[in-house]
């Protein structure tokens, strides 16, 4: 006999056993009791909360030979077909896969014959939002007339991503992640019914791990049965979602902490190697980051059950809250980007590289930033980046000639900062300011970044100083000066720069090629 998975096994098939979408199932019984029927519907949801569980469900009532009804017989021929996904009126579509415009429009222009066998022919598309604009408007062409026998079920995980043009001709459903005791409750019962013990604390670590997802929370059930043979203890389920979950972000997190990218990046290698999902990884990351942060506020709120408390403690014990919050938000903009990075490893890596780039300086106890190490990619060098002396405090008005020394402990932010620090002094008569950037740093000497220069200049000496920024000519070292021009121009780092004033420790950034040339060197 074949072993049937337990999330296909015990998928929902009647609206009373779907679990924690009562809202969802209240307002879709009562149209399907009145006979009051939309032709378009859309569910939205995480994934894994029962978006195509529902739309099945829902085609079974539209469909059983009984008549249209919100508790479907599940025994004539229609609800069979339906349920073993053979039912030759219901259209299931990955939107994921099926994005082509012509594929698209062919299924439509079939949308106009009778259904084969239904009252209804009915259209699941899945991940809605991922069609094409032009498959959008081949749809909405259907949307705007839809004949008698058409019922769309649309699906996504994202209904941001779809236009308002469809979105305001469906009847939209929010499906609701589910909690986790209602998650615990369900696979106690499946548990019961396939008679296999289970301790309750091992169930709840499961239903915690599913993080709002039915489907999830089965498939590790799956995995917790043929891990635990026979029984299902905490201490063994505790061990199965330790070692095959998070382990590597655990890992990053801790080189993160420890300001060892080499060590990050060979975990990106070994997860690039298993084919692991960088998109799921990145979100995962900014979970793990946001758990910390908690933890780190409130540790309370880490419930005792939970596998990964005591490693999570350990995390907010080693990070700074700052840096928490900070690797939490380049995550975040790391899956955002990650659609256009040249491919997952790149994205990934170059997010965490940001992290690397943007590790607050322990020295400042947060606001400044170390500058990135641009010689580490490939290398696996364990490389820190310098520490860079801090600013002296300094009398106000005073200038003894060192010009580094007061560019540090001015009274400047952003790119102004960058423009004091990156610059040379010409000449300073106590009055008139020359000061001079190289050419590849030329963007740091806007008038904008000139004029709040000048004010700081101005606050410091106590009098009207004229400032005047002079392009080329430094002899500063080229290589080094394009690495620093590299990062400053990078849009995020420019973004981070800008908005939340944070500061490039230039000194700590590293040109590739000297990298590999120090590296031949030995
Ligand atoms: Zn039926």
């Amino acid at each position: 006999m074949s072993y049937q998975v337990l999330a296909r096994k015990w998928r929902p098939r009647t609206f009373e056993t779907l679990v924690g979408q009562e809202h969802v199932v209240k307002a879709l019984t009562h149209a399907l009791e009145q006979n009051r029927l939309h032709h378009a519907y859309l569910f939205t949801g995480t994934r894994g909360v029962g978006k195509t569980t529902l739309a099945r469900i829902l085609a079974k009532s539209l469909n059983c030979e009984t008549g249209i009804s919100a508790k479907p017989c599940g025994k004539c021929s229609a609800c069979v077909e339906i349920d073993s996904g053979r039912f030759i009126d219901l259209i299931e579509v990955d939107a994921a896969t099926n994005t082509k415009v012509d594929e698209m429009r062919q299924l439509l222009e079939n949308a106009v014959y009778a259904p084969t066998r239904g009252r209804f022919k009915v259209y699941v598309i899945d991940e809605v939002h991922m069609l094409s604009t032009s498959a959008f408007n081949a749809m909405l062409k259907t949307l705007e007339e839809p004949p008698e026998h058409i019922k769309f079920v649309l699906a996504t995980t994202d209904p941001q991503k779809i236009p308002v043009t469809v979105l305001s001709r469906c009847l939209q459903f929010n499906l609701k992640q589910m909690p986790a005791a209602s998650i615990s409750a369900h696979l106690a019962r499946v548990l019961g019914e396939e008679k296999i013990k289970g301790e309750p604390t091992a169930l709840r670590l499961i239903a915690a791990a599913a993080r709002g997802s039915m489907r999830d929370a089965l498939s590790l059930l799956d995995q917790a049965i043929s891990y635990c043979a026979g029984e299902l203890t905490e201490a063994s389920v505790r061990a199965m979602l330790g070692t095959v979950d998070d382990s590597f972000l655990f890992a990053i997190v801790q080189a993160l902490a420890q300001g060892d990218a080499g060590a990050a990046l060979a975990v990106a290698d070994d997860m690039e190697s298993r084919n692991l999902s960088f998109d799921a990884a990145l979100q995962d990351l900014a979970t793990l980051l946001h758990r910390v942060a908690l933890a780190q506020s409130v540790p309370a709120v880490l419930s005792d059950e939970d596998p990964k408390r005591d490693m999570i403690l350990g995390l907010a014990k080693v990070l700074q809250p700052e840096e928490a919050q900070l690797y939490y938000q380049i995550a975040l903009h790391g899956r955002q980007d990650l659609p256009l990075a040249p491919d997952g490893y790149a994205g990934f890596t170059m997010s965490l590289l940001r992290m690397f780039a943007f590790r607050p300086d322990d020295d400042h106890g947060g606001g400044g930033v170390r500058g990135a190490e641009a010689g580490i990619p490939g290398a696996g060098s364990g490389a820190r980046p310098t520490r860079v002396a801090q600013a002296m405090a300094r009398a106000p008005g005073a200038f003894d000639g060192d010009w580094p020394g007061l560019a540090k402990s001015l009274n400047v932010s952003g790119m102004a900062k960058q423009l004091a620090q990156q610059s040379e002094l010409k000449s300073f008569d106590g009055d008139a300011m020359e000061l001079c950037v190289p050419v590849t740093l030329k963007h740091v000497a806007d008038k904008s970044y000139q004029d709040k220069l000048k004010a700081a200049l101005q606050d410091h000496f106590g009098r009207p100083i004229r400032l005047g920024v002079k392009i080329g000519g430094t002899t500063g070292n080229t290589a080094q000066d394009q690495a620093v021009a590299s990062i400053q121009q990078d849009p995020f780092v420019r973004d981070m720069v800008e908005t939340l004033d944070a500061t490039i420790v230039t000194s700590s950034i590293k040109p590739v090629q000297s990298a590999a040339e120090s590296r031949d060197d030995k």
